[in-house]
């Protein structure tokens, strides 16, 4: 529900409650302070939907973006975007945040690019480094790369889930990055 996320929780939310394809991407926002623009639909709808408002995400993303750039060139380049993503500019659609099957399926990220499912897009030693890194047990990554080497991203995506709040394996089901959200926050919360 809108407007219930502010900018100051997102850096705990995102180590509680994100899927890992958001999750990388906040990381990688933090440490760059910039993402092109596939990463900022794909992670800006996101929060959309968990409920970050409009002037929060303005202030979000100019906080990020101006450690590296002018407010002026912020203002000038991306702001617009920002509002377009919440149906305020263009022809004022109302974007919905991307499914697992829109994100698994669409266009693979280059180098620089942060958009994508880590699951489906990432290379074997760099998804088994990105989950070691954030402590998930070294058996359930096997069980992990298993199903990925089967292009089973989803069902990986769901171990993930099962493994980092403590739930018995084969009771999770992933099909939206803002539905594992909301599981989570039921978990969490
Ligand atoms: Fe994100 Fe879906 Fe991939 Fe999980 S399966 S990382 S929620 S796109």
């Amino acid at each position: 529900t809108a407007g219930q996320v502010t900018p100051a929780d997102i850096p705990t939310l995102a180590k509680e409650s994100f899927p890992l394809c958001m999750r990388t991407t906040q990381d990688a926002l933090h440490s760059t302070h910039h993402l092109r623009h596939g990463a900022r639909m794909q992670y800006g709808l996101f929060l959309k939907g968990i409920g970050l408002s409009l002037e929060d995400a303005l202030a979000f993303w100019r906080s990020e973006f101006t450690k590296a750039m002018s407010h002026e060139k912020f203002e000038k380049s991306y702001a617009y975007n920002i509002r377009h993503n919440y149906g305020k500019e263009g022809k004022r659609q109302n974007y919905t945040p991307y499914s697992c099957m829109k994100i698994i399926m669409g266009s693979a990220p280059s180098t620089g690019d942060a958009h994508g499912c880590p699951f489906k897009h990432y290379n074997e030693q760099n998804l088994k480094t990105k989950l070691m890194a954030y402590k998930v047990p070294t058996a359930t990554i096997h069980e992990i790369v298993q199903l990925v080497r089967g292009s089973h991203f989803q069902l990986a995506c769901a171990r993930y889930f099962e493994v980092t709040h403590e739930q018995p394996s084969g009771t999770a089901t992933v099909t939206h990055p803002n539905q594992y959200f909301e599981e989570s926050r039921k978990i969490r919360t």
